[in-house]
């Protein structure tokens, strides 16, 4: 499996290529899509449930360094949207 990281979600160990990584840049969550951003990272399941728990239990801002403030907008409008990609997915599985 190479590499494994925890997903901030569920807490599971994963292969790092099946997990989104997110990196603090100044006090904002930035998703580094494509694994070059500098800094320290977290990572996470891109799925729905695995972000949304992720926020909700605000593991963010201990996991990236940064317990003043940290601007997780970023993962909120992806939690957002993913849910229709998600759903899309989970219809193609039942067809
Ligand atoms: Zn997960």
């Amino acid at each position: 499996m190479g590499t494994t990281r925890r997903c901030l979600g569920c807490r599971r160990n994963d292969s790092k290529d099946a997990l989104l990584r997110v990196v603090a840049v100044e006090a904002k969550c930035v998703v580094d899509w494509e694994g070059v951003l500098p800094g320290r990272g977290a990572y996470v399941h891109p799925v729905r449930k695995c972000v949304g728990n992720s926020l909700r239990k605000n593991v963010w801002p201990g996991a990236l360094k940064k317990a003043n403030r940290l601007d997780v907008t970023e993962l909120e409008n992806w939690e957002a949207t993913a849910s229709h990609t998600e759903m899309a997915e989970r219809l193609m599985d039942l067809s």
